[in-house]
């Protein structure tokens, strides 16, 4: 069967893909893109944008940073507040305004921004990647209607359930290293406020957390999850583990006495950053979910995804300058991301295995974190 050539071939469309497809854009390489679903399309997700997803666009072109703040359906996050199992309450101020944004929408956006005047973009999308493979120094990739694709380069883009990092990168489900997670889209919820995060640890729901992210409409995003090694133990449903929170919980309740749930609850998993990956190899690289870059104790995995496309899209700049696509060449995009990325992975893991179901802890580090003192230095903790 012959196939189509490109330079790179980028497999996945969301903050990852189209990040790298964005940063390419002026590289004059030959991309193809392709994707399963076309867009606009759902990601199961909290929809928090934290403000580093601005820094990454702006790094790109700095009127991709002024285009997203002129962006209407979203909310401006300007702090969290942390509940305890007690539900004592603080207030952590964040020092840069973040955003929720509905992944319908931001992907959307993210996906259009990648694609408008890119001269050599070629797009495949509704065409699931079904096989990749590696023959005489290219990647191959075969497509849902037997299309076929290669080229010297394969940047995998494509999720948590990605094709190729099974396939080349040997990566496999570590439920040490992975959460699951639930959400819903719900309006008319009591006492919403629209710049906060809420962030609730609650007691018979350790070690996860509930969370009630507001977006524009006055409407919000409701979640919950947990490690995944927890939920196979404890044979538990997220699915009815939200549902018990919203009905059971009086002070949760309460706020959902008049609320209406928008649609189902919907579930996916997390592939953590807790656990190092080799997360490249010959003429191929991973990137965000595929790589397993989500934060271990906040579940972020957005600004991650967009920053290793980024870096992917550098090095495979350099892998074309240099004409180098070996293991070894390709390794300086491991390090790059690790160097930056593994030192809140690692404390935050800890934080994730230090609380964990202590709820004398967290009732006593929500108590202590409301000292002024204290409270200034939080923020830092997290970003
Ligand atoms: C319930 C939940 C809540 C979360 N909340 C937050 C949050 O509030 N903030 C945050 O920052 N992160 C959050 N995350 C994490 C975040 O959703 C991910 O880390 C992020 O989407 C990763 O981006 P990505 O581009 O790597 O992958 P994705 O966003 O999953 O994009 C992958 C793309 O690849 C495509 N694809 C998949 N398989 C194939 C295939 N075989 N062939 C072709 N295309 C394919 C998909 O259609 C998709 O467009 C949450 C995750 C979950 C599950």
């Amino acid at each position: 069967m012959s196939a189509t050539t490109y330079d790179i071939i980028i497999t996945g469309a969301g903050p990852a893909g189209s990040t790298c497809a964005l940063a390419l854009k002026k590289s004059g390489l030959r991309v193809a893109l392709v994707d399963k679903e076309k867009f606009p399309r759902d990601k199961i997700c909290g929809d928090a944008v934290s403000s580093i997803a601005k820094r990454i666009l702006r790094q790109i072109d700095p009127q991709l940073e002024i285009d997203l703040l002129d962006f209407a359906p979203k909310t401006n996050i300007t702090k969290a507040k942390l509940y305890s199992p007690a539900f004592e309450s603080i207030e952590i101020a964040f020092s840069k305004v973040g955003h929720c944004i509905r992944r319908m929408d931001f992907d959307h956006w993210l996906f259009e921004k990648a694609c408008t005047a890119h001269p050599k973009l070629s797009l495949y999308l509704q065409q699931a990647v079904k096989q990749v493979i590696q023959e005489n120094g290219t990647n191959k990739v075969l497509l849902q209607n037997g299309q076929l694709l290669q080229a010297p380069l394969l940047i995998a883009c494509d999720g948590a359930h990605s094709v190729a990092a099974k396939k080349l990168g040997n990566m496999t489900v570590n439920r040490k290293h992975y959460s699951g997670a639930v959400r819903q889209y719900y309006r008319n919820i009591k006492g919403l406020e629209g710049n906060a995060l809420e962030v609730y640890f609650l007691k018979g729901f350790l070690p996860g957390y509930f969370w009630i992210f507001p977006l524009s409409n006055g409407e919000a995003n409701i979640g919950f999850g947990m490690l995944s090694e927890t939920i196979a133990k404890q044979k538990i449903d997220l699915k009815q583990s939200l549902k018990d929170i919203i009905n059971n919980i009086p002070q949760v309740a309460e706020r959902f006495e008049h609320a209406e749930a928008l649609d189902e609850i919907k579930g996916f998993g997390l592939p953590l950053g807790s656990k190092k990956y080799a997360i490249s190899g010959n003429g191929f690289m991973l990137c965000g979910d595929a790589a397993s870059l989500i934060d271990p104790f906040s579940g972020e995995g957005i600004e991650t995804a967009m920053e290793s496309g980024k870096f992917a899209a550098e090095q495979a700049m350099r892998c074309f300058k240099e004409q180098k696509f070996s293991a070894k060449y390709m390794k300086a995009y491991d390090e790059r991301v690790y160097k930056k990325m593994w030192p809140n992975f690692r404390n935050h893991y800890i934080l994730q295995r230090f609380l964990g179901k202590r709820i004398w802890l967290i009732n006593s580090l929500i108590s202590i974190g409301n000292i002024p003192f204290i409270n200034k230095r939080i923020p830092k903790l997290f970003y």
